[in-house]
């Protein structure tokens, strides 16, 4: 039925689920963010929105039992299940060349946006934008003073989150290449996914 494949390290997958469909994602060693995006499969116009899921949920990250809106306000998924501690960032965008320029490279450095068209393109699509993802096990505690932090996962590995379709839709999902800021602990790695009937 279904089959768990390979995100690999630094690169991006998409897949196309038709409502009622769920997809695992695994964190294979449990130290890797996996940053995901949804787009309505008929209009590509239309994504999962983390600012408009949060004003839907009353929350700053999804918990199981939750429903993620699209920027029209409709759910796109649903978090089934999460077996890890539950920390996932929605508040910082994906990474880009622009990110990695900001942080010193000279060259190219992979990045979830590219990863994102990439993935994408595997389907024969293009994004209609790079949305704001879901930075699953993304570590940025948010402090008290409104600072912000940039901490290793907490997940362990093999933590994985079931995501339901609400509707059709297209998943990307980025095994983040980011080895300069420690969110991957230093060591970006593969994870894997597979689509549930
Ligand atoms: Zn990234």
């Amino acid at each position: 039925m279904s089959e768990l494949q390979q995100l690999p390290a630094r690169q991006g997958r998409a897949v196309a689920l038709k409502a009622g469909q769920s997809i695992r994602i695994v964190n294979t060693h449990g130290h890797q963010v996996v940053d995901t995006w949804a787009f309505n499969a008929h209009d590509l116009g239309e994504f999962l929105s983390m600012e408009h899921m949060r004003a839907a949920i009353d929350r700053i990250s999804p918990k199981p039992g939750d429903k993620l809106v699209t920027n029209k306000r409709r759910p796109i998924l649903s978090l089934e299940a999460d077996s890890s501690p539950g920390v996932h960032d929605t508040f910082i965008a994906a990474c880009d060349i622009y990110r990695y320029q900001g942080l010193g490279c000279k060259e190219y450095h992979e990045n979830c946006a590219d990863n994102l068209r990439a993935g994408m393109a595997g389907l024969g699509l293009t994004p209609s934008e790079v949305p704001s993802p879901l930075n699953l096990w993304m570590n940025i505690p948010i402090k008290t003073d409104g600072s912000i932090g940039w901490e290793e996962p907490v997940s362990k590995p093999g933590d994985y989150v079931v995501l339901k379709a609400e509707m059709d839709c297209i998943v990307a999902m980025s095994a983040c290449p980011q080895d300069i800021v420690k969110i991957n602990a230093g060591a970006p790695t593969d994870a894997h996914y597979e689509v549930l009937a």
